[in-house]
């Protein structure tokens, strides 16, 4: 008898240089304002200039939004509101590309302001209800805890009654909106922060995986695999998942704070938590997608990247074990405005994808704006890499006419 042929999904890899795919959803006068930006945010100085001219106008409440909204804003955010995001939205749902409403507040340290921040994610979360355009809800437990708390427990300092107290209302919001996201069926992202405060954030997605996770994944933790640590963590959480019953959910991304991770270990004699290379953060990111993958039976994954590499190896990885490219446990995600070629060519190969759609007042987002005109400015080959196809794509449209 003949051996029964396997499903192949081979064909299905995707071509992340077809441009005409990546930019359908961009009209010829957005695609060329795209262009000049990440032109702009391609020179280091230029960045540097901005975000001093950016702090110091905050600082002054000088205002700002004039020229933030029609340039870096209208590239990487939303809007101010979930309704302002609604047309983002809209036109990620017709390419199948979902979204990940993501509320930018950082950097707030008042109760109230904490409260107010947990709330809006509430309703970033409720919005999601019955409708399929939204893949996942996210926050960031620095929006809701007063980072001084997050350093003393992750520092394993006694608390006072003071800190207790502070430490436990961080927790309640943590659960909270861990409880909404299974409320309302929408897997929700626990982002990962500076290593002096993400034990304490590991602690409390733990907590939450082990309540939520014992069907499916609904709260996934973020691992940053630029530490050197991290491969191992992902390890130990895989089999302390199993050993506890539940289903682990990780989101995988490289990282984000490199330099300030640097200059403090420096500051203060330490050995640096990061590895010594880009080649060891890519090393571990692939090694830990393909853990991922091959433990598939144990938890879901997401991959948070723009690497091209890392995206094209967990599409090879799929098809070599006869993974379906929409099978729920994979996720790809990218962040909005960024790395189009990826995320809709993934979307066309019947991949699961989600954007980062980050909303909110525009002076709120501006860290979040800060950081992403650094990467682009920091990682040449991302931003030469998306001018090198923006501008394939402005010729391959003239030679159309
Ligand atoms: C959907 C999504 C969610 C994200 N969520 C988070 C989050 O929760 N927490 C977080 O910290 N970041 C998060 N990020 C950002 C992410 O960590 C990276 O900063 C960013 O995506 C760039 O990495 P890359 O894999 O896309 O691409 P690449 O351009 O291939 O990698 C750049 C990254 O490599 C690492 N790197 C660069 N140079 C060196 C070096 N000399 N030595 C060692 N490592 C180096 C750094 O991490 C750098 O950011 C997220 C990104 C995405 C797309």
């Amino acid at each position: 008898m003949a051996a029964p042929t396997q499903p192949d999904h081979r064909h299905s890899l995707p071509d992340f240089s077809n441009t005409e795919q990546a930019y359908a959803h961009l009209s010829s006068g957005e695609l060329s304002k795209s262009f000049w930006l990440f032109r702009l945010v391609g020179s280091s100085t230029l960045v540097r200039l901005g975000k001093h001219a950016m702090q110091w106008a905050l600082a002054l409440r000088i205002p700002v939004g004039w020229i933030i909204r029609p340039t870096v804003y209208s590239q990487f955010c939303g809007g101010e509101s979930i309704d302002e995001s609604e047309e983002t939205v809209a036109k990620l749902a017709t390419s199948k590309v979902h979204t990940i409403l993501d509320y930018s507040a950082e950097g707030k340290e008042l109760e109230s302001e904490l409260d107010k921040t947990a709330h809006e994610i509430l309703t970033a979360i409720r919005a999601t209800r019955n409708d399929e355009r939204h893949a996942f809800g996210v926050f960031k437990v620095t929006g809701i805890a007063p980072t001084a708390i997050l350093e003393a427990v992750s520092a394993g300092k006694p608390l006072d009654e003071h800190g207790s107290k502070e430490w436990e209302s961080v927790a309640n919001r943590v659960a909270a909106l861990c409880s909404e996201a299974a409320a309302v069926q929408t897997p929700i992202f626990i982002d990962a922060e500076e290593s002096w405060m993400q034990l304490a954030i590991d602690e409390l997605a733990e907590q939450q995986m082990r309540i939520h996770n014992q069907q499916e994944a609904i709260v996934y933790q973020t691992i940053q695999l630029y530490r050197l640590d991290r491969l191992a963590y992902l390890k130990d959480l895989t089999a302390r998942a199993e050993s506890q019953g539940f289903r682990l959910g990780v989101k995988l991304v490289r990282g984000a704070y490199m330099e300030k991770e640097r200059s403090r270990a420096s500051e203060r004699g330490a050995p640096s938590p990061i590895q010594p290379s880009k080649i060891e953060t890519d090393r571990d990111y692939d090694a830990a997608l393909r853990w991922c993958v091959d433990h598939l039976d144990r938890l879901s994954l997401c991959a948070g990247s723009h690497n091209e590499a890392s995206n094209e190896l967990l599409c090879q990885l799929m098809a070599e074990r006869q993974i379906n490219p929409s099978d729920r446990r994979v996720w790809f995600a990218q962040l909005l405005g960024m790395s189009d070629p990826i995320s809709f060519n993934l979307a066309r190969a019947g991949y699961n994808v989600a954007k980062y759609v980050p909303y909110g007042p525009i002076r709120e987002t501006i860290p979040y704006l800060i950081r992403r005109a650094e990467e682009n400015s920091a990682t040449a080959g991302q931003s030469s890499r998306e001018l090198e196809l923006i501008r394939k794509e402005v010729l391959r449209r003239k030679q159309e006419k």
